[in-house]
């Protein structure tokens, strides 16, 4: 039997598993994903698409962080109170009524994870509990329903389950970056919580941004032409409207020559906050892990939350305190902007007004890097449970369901 069928079978069905010993020794056969044989959804890139984790055939070497079609999204719609029971659609437009509360009110929350396959075959989501955990924060500060775990997971395994062709094959260094995100959809013309609420869950694939194995550095601006997040505001949550506040400022930097900027704290301009969309880590010339303490301000990254975790699993002494960048910048040995999307990122130099301090190279960043990436391509043991295996058995074993009822 071929390993993959060409894609003749109508779109969007999934076969049951197979019982038992055939599927056990199929299983052995290939390193792809266990559990039922995924009948192929689409013929995308002109060419048949079979199923299993890469059987997209991209170009996984030449990926970046840019937009690509997959097979669709997942979507719930929150109303009078409750959770509907959900839709997979192909079509990545959303109808939503022009009073949304999200187009003018800017009520909106995302997040970001990503899903690998690892080297024992499996598909697996990183710490995507975390996201949960903090989408949930979000909700609270902006008055928007939660998500409850349950329903979470089930649109997370459905998109992934529907998508598998697109994960980036073990050994790419790429993966299936994961956004889902909710907003205030109902018509509300006054300013208060909207009557309906839509989450969204959708893929894209991305590369891996160390194509050469060897990190870029990168020259900072010390940002003091405007705040990031006020002392007591919403700087903690990943609300929409924080990341549009941002894009003038970034543009500012940029303009000057620098990708990226540090805040420093709002009250005082004096305290080291965040990078525009990572955590600022420091390692210290006496090879402490150094990182900001500003609830309320600085968005907590689960990066840097894992980097912590892992720091001093290596016996890495871990500080989570407010740091004073003039007083401390001539300590700072190593100096990181972490977060999901390149996990660290070295930071070469730090300018503000005429004034410049440079690093040296990323040593013991390289190592916690290295440490995470080991986790996540399923090479180094995931002490922590990071990892959460994706269950892409339907849950109707033995019938023919589609996944996409919305078509
Ligand atoms: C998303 C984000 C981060 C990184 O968080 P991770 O959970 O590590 O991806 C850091 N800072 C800001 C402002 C962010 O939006």
């Amino acid at each position: 039997m071929p390993l993959w069928r060409a894609a003749r079978q109508p779109a969007a069905l999934l076969r049951a598993p197979r019982s038992g010993a055939a599927a056990a020794a199929a299983a052995g056969r290939r390193r792809h994903i266990a559990g039922p044989e995924l009948v192929p959804h689409a013929e995308l890139w002109g060419a048949p698409v079979p199923d299993g984790p890469g059987s997209a055939n991209l170009d996984w070497a030449s990926l970046g962080f840019d937009y690509v079609p997959t097979n669709g999204h997942v979507r719930y719609v929150w109303k009078d109170g409750q959770w509907d029971s959900g839709r997979s659609l192909r079509d990545p437009y959303i109808p939503v009524h022009i009073l949304g509360n999200v187009f003018h009110y800017g009520q909106a929350l995302f997040e970001g994870f990503k899903v690998f396959h690892t080297r024992n075959g499996t598909v697996c989501a990183f710490a995507d509990n975390m996201n949960h955990e903090r989408m949930g924060h979000g909700c609270r500060r902006f008055r928007i329903p939660e998500v409850p775990w349950s329903l979470w997971k089930k649109a997370v395994d459905d998109v992934i389950r529907a998508n598998v062709a697109f994960v980036p094959p073990y050994g790419s260094g790429g993966a299936l970056y994961v956004r889902p995100f909710i907003f205030g959809s109902g018509p509300r013309l006054g300013l208060g919580p909207s009557p309906e609420y839509t989450f969204v869950v959708f893929v894209n694939p991305v590369g891996s941004y160390y194509k050469t194995g060897q990190l870029e550095a990168l020259d900072a601006l010390v940002n003091t032409e405007y705040d990031r997040a006020a002392p007591l505001g919403c700087g903690d949550c990943k609300a929409a409207g924080n990341y549009a506040a941002d894009l003038e400022s970034m543009h500012m930097a940029k303009s000057r020559g620098f990708p990226i900027s540090l805040y420093l704290d709002a009250r005082e301009q004096r305290y080291v906050e965040e990078f525009n969309t990572s955590n600022f880590v420091a390692i210290t010339k006496d090879g402490k892990y150094i990182t900001p303490q500003a609830p309320r301000s600085v968005l907590p990254s689960n990066t840097n939350r894992v980097l912590r975790q892992l720091a001093a699993d290596l016996g890495i002494t871990v500080e989570q305190r407010p740091i004073d960048f003039e007083a401390e910048v001539d300590s700072f040995a190593e100096v990181g902007a972490v977060g999901t999307a390149v996990v660290v990122t070295p930071i070469r130099s730090f300018t503000r007004g005429d004034r410049k301090w440079t690093f040296g190279e990323p040593k013991v960043l390289k190592q916690l890097l290295d440490a995470v990436r080991g986790i996540q391509d399923g090479e180094a043991e995931d002490r922590h449970s990071l990892m959460r295996r994706l269950d892409l058995v339907p849950e109707k074993r033995g019938t023919m369901l589609s996944i996409y009822p919305g078509l």
